[in-house]
């Protein structure tokens, strides 16, 4: 008994050793977490800093958009081109230069080895003597340079920025679009430069973005797990599939492993290998354009041999996860059917279109102020003003669009003119500005809209910094209505950003400004280079063509911005932003919830197969994405919301939401090319 009762005695004092022993390790565990926790707060903090320095501080920050966004209006591409003409054979040491000029620039670096080789074969050679002027600030971009050899200088407004020697590059901005040159780069010895115009490599990569489409196409209608698909469903296959590259010896997929990808080869060759009694047997060789693993994308399956690349090897694959999301297409939900039959049945809304004439129309003037007596302008845009008419019995308001004609030739965008009108005219959503009517003269056009009185979200943006999250929900949500609307008419926006937002009375949103929207067959896609920079999908700056899917991108970009008074991918200088995009790397603030960050990312999305809102279930996974949670989707449709944005609104006289602007003294030039004879 005594001696039971001193064994126990020594193992509790052993344990009581142990507890000691373990409760310091734990203090000490627990000291070294709190380190951590304070490295991490500390680290947090200055992260915060860094990235979002407090709004109400003196200090600027360059990152927040203080100023309204550039537009870049489509151009279109030369039917038929004389490349082979032009065409310069380098050598080795040239491309070797060239190879290092793109690499170290960062737009360029960005492009893809297909798109850097091409640009690499295109460039010619251009040569300027000391004191040439080889671009001039202010004038129209249409090529970019590398420097082969010589020296040149850059200044702006007549200031020395920088010298440019062997390697460099310059302009490379105006490979994209039709962009105005900030700066002078004149020659400071003999220069000689590749250099590439933008028509050029634009039609280049539109063309080779076809043809790559349609071969992918091709590859794919001859799978035969696949043969069932229609060419709309198999294009939005090609937009979520992604490319892979493998070097000599990897192995793709191997035998008795679990399967969830499918391939298609697009460069190179693959061994195919089985195991017959502890050897590798070889099957066959599969080269471009075959496939193989598509049994992984209807069922559970091992794989039943090795796939090895022979050589480099490019494909083209999709996992199950993605291909389930991706397949069977259903074209966007129906918008809300109670509403559409309320349509069909009511006879033309009874909007004044029939009874307004042009002379009824009389401008209202500013009451107070600076610009008191001065006709009221709701806006000045990148074509055009906007004015705040009435009619001459005084009954209700109209914001009256006023574009030159001649301006509109010069920039090429008739079409596009014809276009806004056309849609606008159809269009009957309560979450898209109403057109009343068109009117036009020798000088102007005019489109005599809905006057939304609550002002710009832009402009509410600015004056809060930030939209609490409830107004963002609320703000989003309007946009998904009219994306709802517009998508399934077979339209796409292009230019969503918060400067096309405008609210009415109420406070509800409606999107303005259908210049850039275009009409597009599903399935196909369209080259053109449009948008507002920050807001652009990567696809666009690929010049990979493009559909419905970047209107889901700058949805998620637009979100962004509401909630952190920014864009996300945001500089002073576009070829940044462009880096940006393509980089694809979403920084969120720390005060952004789980739910908004989880819609941000799923909506920006850089392959735009995989981008929320543009999967099988279309524009209805976006309305049940859990950010949307409290958003009552059929009250929203109806008008029976009590919009939180009415906050932001101000009570006075009629154009007190609007910035003020001076009056218009200038008077368009007469144009009489006939282009807007339907107009
Ligand atoms: P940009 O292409 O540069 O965006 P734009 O010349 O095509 O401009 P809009 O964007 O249609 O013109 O309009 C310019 C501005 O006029 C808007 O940002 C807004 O402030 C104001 N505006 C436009 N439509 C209306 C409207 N229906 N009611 C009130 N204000 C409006
Ligand atoms: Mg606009």
């Amino acid at each position: 008994m005594e001696k039971q009762l001193e064994e126990l005695k020594q193992q509790l004092e052993k344990q009581c050793l142990i507890n000691q022993e373990l409760q310091r390790q734990n203090k000490d565990l627990e000291q070294r977490l709190q380190e951590k926790e304070t490295l991490l707060q500390d680290l947090q903090s200055q992260y915060h800093d860094l990235e979002f320095p407090s709004q109400t501080g003196n200090e600027i920050d360059p990152e927040v958009r203080k100023s309204r966004a550039a537009v870049i209006a489509p151009e279109p591409i030369p039917e038929t081109l004389n490349i082979a003409r032009t065409r310069v054979k380098k050598t080795a040491s040239e491309t070797n230069l060239i190879v290092k000029a793109i690499q170290k620039n960062d737009f360029l670096s960005r492009l893809d080895d297909e798109q850097t080789a091409m640009m690499v074969d295109l460039l010619t050679v251009s040569k300027f003597n000391p004191g040439e002027d080889v671009i001039k600030e202010g004038s129209e971009g249409d090529s970019m340079y590398i420097v082969a050899a010589g020296e040149l200088r850059v200044t702006q407004t007549g200031r020395d920025l920088r010298n440019l020697t062997t390697g460099d590059v310059f302009g490379e901005l105006a490979i994209l679009y039709n962009c105005k040159r900030t700066a002078t780069v004149k020659a400071k010895t003999a220069v000689r430069l590749w250099s590439m115009e933008r028509q050029t490599y634009r039609t280049i990569i539109t063309n080779k973005s076809k043809k790559k489409r349609e071969q992918l196409m091709g590859f794919l209608k001859t799978s035969r797990t696949l043969k069932d698909l229609n060419d709309v469903q198999l294009s939005k296959l090609i937009d979520s599939m992604e490319e892979v590259k493998y070097q000599d010896k990897d192995v793709i997929v191997r035998e008795g492993a679990e399967a969830n990808t499918f391939y298609i080869i697009l460069k190179g060759e693959v061994l195919v290998t089985k195991n017959v009694n502890g050897h590798q047997k070889q099957i066959r060789r599969m080269g471009k354009g075959e496939h193989f693993g598509e049994q992984a994308l209807i069922r559970e399956v091992l794989r039943t041999a090795t796939c090895t690349a022979d050589g480099p090897v490019t494909c083209f694959s999709i996992d199950k996860e993605v291909f389930e999301e991706t397949i069977p297409v259903e074209h966007l939900e129906l918008f809300d059917d109670s509403k559409v039959l309320q349509e069909a049945q009511a006879p033309e809304k009874s909007s004044p279109s029939s009874t307004l004439r042009f002379k009824d129309l009389v401008p209202m003037l500013y009451q107070e102020g600076r610009y008191q007596g001065d006709p009221v302008t709701l806006g000045v845009g990148g074509f055009g003003r906007v004015e705040l008419m009435t009619t001459v019995n005084h009954g209700a308001y109209y914001a009256m669009k006023r574009v030159s004609k001649k301006h509109i030739v010069a920039k090429r965008q008739e079409e596009h003119m014809l276009f806004e009108k056309k849609i606008l005219k159809v269009i009957q959503c309560d979450f898209i500005v109403r057109l009343h009517a068109a009117f036009k003269d020798t000088r102007y056009i005019y489109m005599v809209m809905e006057f939304c009185a609550g002002g710009e979200i832009w402009t509410k943006l600015k004056e809060v910094g930030r939209f609490d999250e409830p107004i963002a929900v609320f703000c989003t949500a309007c946009v998904v209505e009219a994306y709802a609307y517009l998508h399934k008419k077979n339209i796409m926006y292009r230019d969503l950003k918060p400067e096309n937002l405008m609210l009415d009375i109420k406070g509800y949103v409606k999107l303005v400004d259908f210049g850039f929207a275009k009409e597009m067959v599903r399935g196909e896609k369209t080259y053109s280079f449009v948008g507002t920079p920050e807001y652009m999908a990567p696809e666009i700056i690929k010049n990979q063509g493009h559909d419905f899917a970047v209107d889901f991108w700058s949805l998620g970009i637009l979100i962004f911005e509401l909630l952190v008074g920014s864009p996300p991918f945001s500089s002073s200088e576009p070829q940044k932003i462009y880096a940006k995009i393509l980089d694809g790397v979403l920084k969120y603030p720390p005060y952004l919830s789980e739910a908004a960050k989880s819609i941000i990312s799923k909506l920006s999305r850089p392959r735009p197969g995989q981008r929320l809102g543009n999967t099988k279930n279309g524009i209805k996974d976006v309305r049940n994405h859990r950010w949307f949670s409290s958003m009552n989707w059929h009250k929203l449709r109806v008008g029976q919301l009590n919009a939180p944005t009415v906050r932001l609104i101000r009570k006075g006289p009629c154009y007190i939401n609007f910035d003020r602007f001076p009056l218009d003294q200038t008077k368009a030039e007469e144009e009489f090319s006939g282009w807007d004879r339907d107009f």
